[in-house]
């Protein structure tokens, strides 16, 4: 019998998509070649097969599909809300009609499991644009202004967005980004990670299907390069930017004196405390979420374990013996748990982490698990005996890789919860819905879980405090971002 580990490629999902060997821009409603003809190659990580080329978008690029994007805005902006909602509503159902292509795409381009994408990112994506296809004509009654048709202020769009997203979700961040925009009369730019572009081209291809205005989405692919061109562009009113501190830091700086708006959503390090009422399979089950959905390349993701005392020891056999099951391997795969890290960078950074675990003296363990021999793999590893000024309890590792810490008193795990430059995301796991209340309202995360963990609505506000950056996405306070109120 074959390995439940072992690598088998499963060539009837791969058919399901139709990946050209080469991609332009998306401006002005047209695929075209970029400024000079450069191009880059997107991969997928869990076997390093070259998936197609792409346009490598310049400052030219990025002129010029600002342009679109302005043009576009006057009559897009001019439109009634309930005209764009029906676009919108348009490209949720094509969204659905697509999905298992999108989900194969995805997968294929991120490395993310197929049951992740399936199951997770794709009803997500569709339920976004669902969701702010019904505020386009209600925005009046959004509490920032007056209703359509009636007198006074109505809140009015900014203009031209220029997005940047990463690559762990690549559609999702899309939707998170584009439907609000749109439904709230604005024009965007947007420019997908370098090592995922795949989605974001199809959903132009989709733009195109539901007869959406030329201009009012564009895609420029490219790299880092590209983005700075795009946020530091003059033409842009608005950047709304997912991905690291340090690139948020200096999207800041960059913009700083200017009259753009802007939005930051960037790293985290949560924290997932476990009391000792808790009922430990289902905590359990919770931290394994927490920290291994999406191989961990997740900035909401419970990378602290901060376990009650007097349970460490059970808590963390169980974990063990149910990371032992975890399957590891082809993301194509419907039984697969974890898939391939998204690139050989990100590769080499949770590696050198977990070295660094282990020289300041932090415990190492992983189950045993083949990888694969091509791609890009990392088993799921746990730390033990970590303190708080370790510097795995401290940076953000972005992979598989959980911290284990304990206290012994609801005051200290609030401390140690807290004790982190940045404030996404936390998770209470007990018995007493009083210790919920009076834990999650001394939490300083934008999002606090009870009993439960990375679970996502597009009617709930998503975002961060400190260095987890500023604004909020989703929900009636993701269209402030985009208004002028
Ligand atoms: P990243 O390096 O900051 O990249 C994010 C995006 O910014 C990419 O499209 C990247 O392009 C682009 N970029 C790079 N340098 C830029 C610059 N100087 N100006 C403008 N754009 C620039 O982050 P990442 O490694 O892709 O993503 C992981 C990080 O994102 C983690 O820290 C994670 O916590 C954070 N994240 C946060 C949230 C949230 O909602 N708070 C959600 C998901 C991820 P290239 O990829 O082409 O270099
Ligand atoms: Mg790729």
């Amino acid at each position: 019998m074959a390995s439940p580990f072992e690598y088998a490629p499963a060539p009837e999902s791969r058919a399901i998509v139709d990946i050209a060997p080469a991609y332009g821009l998306f401006i002005d409603g047209e695929f075209t070649e970029a400024a000079g003809g450069k191009v880059f190659k997107t991969v997928s990580p869990a076997t390093e097969e070259v998936l197609s080329e792409v346009a490598h978008g310049s400052a030219e690029d990025i002129d010029r599909a600002v342009g679109a994007a302005r043009k576009a805005f006057e009559k897009w902006s001019a439109l009634p809300g309930a005209e764009r909602a029906k676009y919108l509503f348009r490209i949720a159902r094509i969204i659905q009609e697509r999905s298992r292509e999108l989900a194969v795409l995805e997968t294929l381009d991120n490395g993310k499991p197929i049951r992740e994408t399936r199951d997770t990112d794709l009803p997500l994506v569709a339920a976004h644009f669902f969701y702010y296809a019904g505020w386009a004509d209600k925005l009046g009654h959004a509490g920032f202004g007056t209703a359509e048709g009636q007198s006074g202020a109505v809140p009015r769009p900014l203009g031209v967005a220029g997005q940047v997203i990463p690559w762990n979700f690549p559609l999702l961040m899309l939707a998170w980004k584009i439907a609000p925009a749109l439904a709230t009369g604005n024009t965007v730019v947007l420019k997908p990670a370098e090592t995922t572009p795949l989605s974001a081209l199809f959903f132009a291809d989709i733009c195109r299907q539901a007869g959406l205005p030329r201009g009012v989405v564009n895609i420029v692919t490219g790299d880092g390069s590209t983005g700075a061109a795009l946020v530091s562009h003059p033409g842009i009113d608005k950047v709304a930017f997912t991905g690291s501190t340090a690139v948020g830091k200096a999207i800041a700086r960059q913009i700083a004196g200017t009259d753009k708006r802007v939005t930051l959503e960037l790293g985290g390090k949560g924290a997932n405390i476990v009391f000792d009422d808790a009922p430990v399979d289902q905590a359990v089950e919770g931290i394994v979420t927490g920290i291994f959905f999406n191989q961990g390349q997740v900035c909401c993701a419970g990378s602290r374990l901060l376990v009650q005392e007097s349970v460490h020891d059970e808590v963390l056999d169980s974990l063990k013996r149910r990371l032992s099951t975890l399957r590891v391997g082809d993301p194509l795969d419907k039984n697969t748990d974890l898939g391939a890290i998204n690139s050989a960078e990100q590769l080499a950074r949770i590696t050198a982490l977990a070295e660094t675990g282990e020289a300041e003296g932090a415990e190492r363990w992983s189950p045993e698990c083949e990888l694969p021999s091509s791609g890009y793999w990392f088993a799921p590893t746990l730390f033990t005996n970590v303190s708080q000024a370790h510097t795995i309890a401290r940076d953000e590792i972005f992979g598989p890789v959980l911290s284990v810490l304990t206290f012994r008193t609801p005051e200290e795990a609030v401390a140690k919860a807290n004790n982190t430059q940045y404030g996404l995301s936390a998770g209470i796991w007990t018995e007493k819905g009083s210790r919920i209340l009076a834990v999650a309202s001394r939490l300083r995360a934008g999002v606090v879980w009870a009993n439960t963990f990375n679970k996502f609505d597009p009617t709930s506000p998503f975002g961060g405090y400190k260095e987890s950056g500023y604004g909020r996405e989703g929900g009636r306070h993701g269209l402030e971002a985009y208004l002028d109120v």
